[in-house]
């Protein structure tokens, strides 16, 4: 036995008093220290023969166990080991190690990728549905754009691979490392390319191996500039988890962290509540979402809750007075008041501060016209006009949908105004009105405005 060993040794058998008395501690030991090698950094000297070395271990322990957010302690617990053993992304977790030091990101909105070579593990249509669904998860909240090529060498290269693959990171068979992908660089090179660790069973939605879609999401936030957070539930948590793909969503987070990089925050902007997504199989009628659009038009789908921190869950409807500079959220039988971000004193209120009778459970969809200075509010067959100068709710209320909007048919889902005209969603069907005459000019389809 080596004195290093040896040094080792006597340094488990210090841990393993604190260690659960099931573990095995020789093995643990160098789980974690492999781990700590991988993932925070861990540097091992050559022991020194004449000076007794501390064991560099705890400190670096503990910088793992702050990240996940365990009880910092620097002893090797049952908790610790139980993360160290997760599935996760090769990336390393500490910035400096890994090669996200400085800010990288593209220089350009328009970004290629290739699929090098396939999974035997799915069918190739299905690989190829999965990594699509990954970018657009980032395509939805930047103004980045992903085309594939099948030739030539491409910004985001996508390959799986076992083992030594070429570039020094070598994979390290069935579980453990699912992935890892390389930061954005100038010069064609490994920048942005994103690697599949082929000995693991990758599938299409099932939780009996790692869901491609979610480890290539995750992947492709490393190929844009992202580093790992430390927000459980955020996509760019190191660690893999399930998680339903046809549920899936980006955390407030991973939004805010991408948008910090891509997206000009300075530029004004008025939000956009429209209660549609690119994916069918959201309800339309409750929304977490808004969208803003930029000067340059690209539209960016942004969780509400991600501005307004002190929103409502799935809010009903919502609309924005700009001469008070204020923004009113709808949930059930409540309103909320914001200016900029805050949440305006009193509130939130109840619906018959805005002198609706009891009868009116939920607001369906609201939209202030700015010309008027009136606020239509949706609820079945009806809506209510109020006067936000006046303060009150206008006389001869409620009027019939189809009265006051002849054509419409349906109820309304949402309601938005642009270049004075009133916009309502019914369904699949939007109808465009003029906000002047209430002419119906178009009957267009629910998903006019998005940019998917
Ligand atoms: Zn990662
Ligand atoms: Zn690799």
């Amino acid at each position: 036995m080596g004195i290093r060993r040896q040094l080792c040794f006597l340094a488990s058998l210090v841990l393993a008093i604190h260690a659960a008395p099931t573990l095995k501690p020789v093995d643990d030991y160098n789980i974690a220290k492999e781990y700590l090698m991988s993932f925070y950094n861990l540097v091992y000297k050559p022991p020194d023969s004449t000076a007794r070395q501390p064991d560099p271990l705890p400190d670096t322990l503990k910088e793992m166990q702050k990240f996940f957010r365990l009880k910092v302690t620097g002893k090797l617990d049952k908790k610790t080991l139980e993360v160290m053993k997760k599935p996760r992304c090769g990336v390393p977790d500490v910035a400096a190690y890994s090669t996200f030091g400085g800010k990288p990101k593209w220089q350009k909105n328009k970004l290629t990728y290739r699929i090098v070579n396939y999974t035997p593990d799915m069918s190739n249509a299905e690989v190829d549905k999965s990594i699509k669904k990954a970018l657009q998860v980032w395509a939805k909240v930047t103004p980045l754009r992903f085309t594939r090529i099948n030739n030539g060498t491409a910004d985001i290269m996508i390959s799986f691979a076992t083992r030594d693959h070429g570039d020094a990171q070598p994979f390290d068979g069935p579980q453990g490392t699912l992935a890892h992908a390389f930061a954005p660089s100038p010069s064609p090179g490994i920048g942005g390319d994103a690697h599949f660790d082929d000995d693991e069973l990758f599938t299409l939605g099932s939780s009996k191996g790692p869901v491609l879609f979610l480890v290539a999401a995750h992947e492709f936030g490393h190929s844009l500039g992202l580093s790992h957070s430390d927000v459980r539930g955020a996509l760019m948590f190191p660690t893999y988890s399930f998680t339903d793909p046809d549920r899936f969503s980006l955390s407030s987070d991973d939004i805010k962290r991408i948008q910090s990089i891509y997206e000009n925050r300075d530029n004004p902007f008025r939000p956009c509540f429209l209660p549609i997504s690119c994916s069918p199989k959201l309800n339309v009628s409750l929304f977490r979402f808004f969208w803003r659009r930029s000067p340059s038009r690209s539209a960016a789908q942004l969780l509400i809750k991600s501005f307004w921190p002190n929103a409502p869950d799935n809010i009903d409807a919502a609309y924005e007075d700009p001469v008070q500079d204020k923004l009113f959220l709808f949930k059930g039988k409540q309103v909320w008041a914001f200016n900029d971000k805050n949440l305006e004193p009193g509130y939130p209120k109840p619906l018959s501060s805005f002198g609706l009778p009891a009868s009116v459970t939920k607001v369906d969809a609201a939209v202030h016209n700015k010309n008027s200075g009136k606020t239509l509010l949706f609820f079945d067959i009806y809506y209510y006009s109020y006067d936000e100068r006046e303060k009150k709710m206008d006389k001869g209320n409620p009027k019939r949908l189809e009265n006051g909007f002849p054509g419409l048919t349906g109820e309304v889902t949402a309601a938005h105004m642009s270049n004075n005209n009133i916009y309502l969603f019914s369904g699949a069907n939007l109808f465009e009105f003029s906000s002047s005459n209430r002419n119906l000019l178009r009957l267009l389809k629910s998903d006019h405005f998005l940019p998917c």
